[in-house]
């Protein structure tokens, strides 16, 4: 085979593929790794997924798994497999921007516990993805690195703020890729992307070293090409962490129960997602998907979540409560960029208002404003209130049903710059995501057909720590009816 045909094709491989290749010899980690820089180097001109590409760390790690290989030793299903980093998460030593122009050239001083992880079990990071600058947006727009770009249609949006993480992956840049979910980040850009992207439930993976956008809404989780590779990472990523007293001792073994019978499974339609400004036509797909879970013998039930109203609203109180509170840091003095002043008030200032873009100044003030004395009882104090609701809403429901089925997005990719000048808008795109956040519980997108050539994503919601649920579901729809 020439090598040229070769090297375009292994970047295309799943984890699991990949994985049989390197114990059978059929390639090198090292070629692995250079196929997917390759495909950067070939298209990311275009798709800009990557901020940061760490050629010759990969390399090192590659061989490393190389020399293993061949004396002999058994190496485990992540060892030697490209992933790709989403900018807000740190990695030792390598730059971590958060597509902000203020952390420009801000270098991590320790690894993220994901990334620890990661590193344990010998996967080879090829670099640090695009975002929405601080994890704010959900085009993959307000990023100071210029756009990403959808790979089905560089004219559309790849959705945010995981956007170089699912378009990385969608591009066959890499393997696989991992991005943090605060409102939807990981589910709206893989929908939009047509890979599967996974939110676990709050708590799951830990939170020590992602940049804080919202503390009690963030959660790291995996986008790839098929829902056993995010079981997999998921597996890998989980688990207590001293270092997140958020984080719980539950691990379980999620790729064993991928390929359980879904007989008698109780999936609910919660009708509030299927209301008006959804697109007729995503709406249909999302509905034919549905059907067909019938046919492994799964049963369909109607419910109602009347609380899901109020999610999208309550959401945009709190988070961005929280984002003004954690973005305090950058202040020109601790890390990262500082304007010239001769006065310390003037600095802080001029830095913010250089270093930080439009989006996220304008959730630092709406946050500030909600959380002032006078507006803080009718604002934050009561969309805590609501949260409390949305929580209830859905104990209840899971009380009916094992899994809720919806759709990730009212819509399909759009136009790249058709939602920018309009932040209302663009907020609306989070209406299904956000209420997983609001309560906790996890939720998985995958693909599950196409409108006008671009992706739908079907959403699958689950009970707290219920992610076994979900990744079964996903996984029977992704092998045995799309
Ligand atoms: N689009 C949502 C927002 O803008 C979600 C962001 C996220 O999950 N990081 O807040």
């Amino acid at each position: 085979m020439c090598s040229f045909v070769f090297t375009i094709m292994l970047n295309k491989l799943s984890i699991k593929e990949a994985h049989d290749g390197l114990v059978k010899k059929d390639f090198t980690s090292v070629e692995l790794a250079k196929a997917c820089f390759d495909s950067i180097r070939e298209k990311d001109e275009q798709v800009n997924a990557f901020i940061t590409i760490t050629e010759d760390k990969a390399y090192q790690q590659a061989e490393l798994v190389d020399k293993k290989i061949n004396s002999g030793k058994e190496i485990g299903l992540l060892e030697g497999i490209p992933i790709a980093i989403k900018d807000n998460i740190l990695v030792k030593d390598v730059k971590a921007t958060a597509g902000s122009k203020i952390l420009a050239n801000y270098v991590a001083p320790y690894n993220s516990t994901v990334v620890n992880k990661l590193k344990k079990a010998g996967a080879v990071i090829i670099g640090k993805t695009n975002l929405d600058e601080f994890a704010m947006g959900g085009s993959g727009e307000t990023s100071n690195f210029g756009p990403t770009k959808n790979p089905h249609d560089l004219t559309k949006v790849p959705g945010g703020s995981s956007s170089g993480s699912a378009a990385s992956v969608a591009a066959d840049e890499t393997v696989c890729a991992i991005g943090s979910d605060t409102g939807g980040s990981v589910r709206l850009p893989a929908s939009f992307c047509g890979v599967v992207g996974l939110k676990p439930t709050y708590g799951r993976v830990s939170r020590h070293g992602l940049m804080a956008m919202a503390s009690s809404f963030d959660a790291i989780g995996p986008l790839t090409k098929n829902v056993s590779d995010a079981a997999l990472l998921l597996e890998t990523i989980s688990g207590i962490d001293k270092f997140d007293s958020t984080t719980v001792d539950r691990k379980f073994n999620f790729t064993e129960h991928l390929k359980r019978d879904i007989k008698g499974m109780k999936i609910g339609i919660p009708k509030e997602y299927f209301s008006k400004g959804i697109d007729p036509q995503v709406e249909k797909q999302v509905k034919e998907a549905v059907k067909k879970f019938e046919l492994l013998g799964a049963q369909i039930v109607e419910v109602s979540l009347p609380m899901t109203k109020y999610a999208l609203s309550s959401y945009y109180i709190l988070m961005p409560a929280e984002v003004s509170s954690n973005m305090a840091r950058y202040d020109g003095v601790r890390y990262g960029y500082r304007a010239d002043s001769g006065n310390l008030l003037e600095m802080y200032l001029k830095t913010r208002r250089e270093g930080l873009g439009e989006e996220v100044r304008r959730r630092i003030m709406l946050g500030t404003y909600v959380l002032s004395s006078g507006y803080y009882d009718a604002y934050y104090k009561k969309a805590q209130q609501v949260r409390a609701l949305i929580k209830q809403d859905l104990d209840k429901v899971f009380k009916l049903v094992d899994v809720l089925v919806a759709p990730t997005s009212p819509t399909v990719a759009y136009g790249l710059g058709e939602k920018m000048d309009d932040p209302l808008t663009m907020y609306l795109s989070d209406i299904f995501t956000v209420s997983a956040n609001v309560s906790g519980v996890p939720a998985i997108s995958i693909p599950c057909g196409k409108v006008n050539d671009l992706p739908v994503g079907l959403q699958i919601i689950g009970n707290y720590f219920d992610e076994a649920k979900i990744l079964n579901l996903a996984y029977q729809f992704e092998n045995n009816l799309k």
